[in-house]
């Protein structure tokens, strides 16, 4: 009988070929969701569930995104950014953090709801990554840590938050989810010489972005 560490791991691989399947096919991006033990973000009840390729709900009415979802975004940001500082917007559980830190780069993660980022902070610290956490509106960005070489916003946006794109760095490039409350395009953009690239992809459904500078909180 396989041990439950044993079992976990195979459950990771199973994941990682199911990405391949859907198209993930960048190799630091696979290795680093073999690399992080996705089930310790989900609480103990939702082991099984862990390696589903699934959203999942983590409390507070938000939810672990997709892995897909996740490898997806983490893709479009590694093509165009190799190392250095990221600031992710929506800390969540933590699994985007941790992957981003695992892939090398220095990891500033904001998160507004206080819950979130206490429990993320503890399982992101329990496995010693380079990510350093903040409680607050993130739609604002991380004034004193900018700039960035890269942003990544883990939920969706009514429009490109002027705040985050001051904070890119030049050659910078932010990856975030921009639509209505239903659906949103993924969209990247590059800082390039004086003015700014963007680039449209295929659509996902996140939870708002809420914040000054993305959903009025009394909408939701
Ligand atoms: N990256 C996460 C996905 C979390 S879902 C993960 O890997 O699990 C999106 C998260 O964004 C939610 O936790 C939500 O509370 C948070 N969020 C929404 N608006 C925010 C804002 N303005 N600033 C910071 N976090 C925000």
């Amino acid at each position: 009988m396989k041990k439950p560490g044993q079992l976990l791991e195979l459950r990771r691989r199973e994941m990682v070929a199911t990405l391949k399947r859907f198209g993930i096919a960048n190799r630091r991006v696979l290795g680093a969701f073999l690399e992080v033990p996705r089930d310790l973000f989900f609480d103990g009840a939702a082991l099984e569930l862990a390696y589903r390729d699934g959203a999942y709900p983590i409390g507070f009415g938000q939810t672990i995104s997709q892995p897909y979802t996740v490898a997806c975004m983490t893709s479009l940001l590694v093509e165009r950014c190799v190392s250095g500082k990221v600031l992710e917007v929506g800390t969540g559980s933590g699994y985007q953090a941790a992957i981003l830190a695992v892939l090398g780069f220095s990891v500033f993660s904001v998160e507004r709801v206080v819950g979130l980022y206490e429990r993320a902070g503890a399982v992101l610290g329990r496995l010693g990554l380079d990510v350093v956490c903040r409680c607050g509106d993130g739609s604002l960005g991380w004034v004193d840590e900018a700039p960035f070489d890269g942003v990544l916003v883990t939920a969706g946006a009514p429009g490109v938050p002027v705040s985050l794109l001051e904070q890119l760095g030049p050659g910078g490039c932010m990856v975030l989810p921009v639509g209505d409350c239903c659906s949103q395009k993924m969209t990247v953009i590059c800082r390039l010489g004086g003015g700014f690239g963007r680039e449209v992809f295929e659509e996902f459904s996140f939870v708002p972005l809420v914040g000054k500078e993305g959903w009025d909180e009394r909408v939701f």
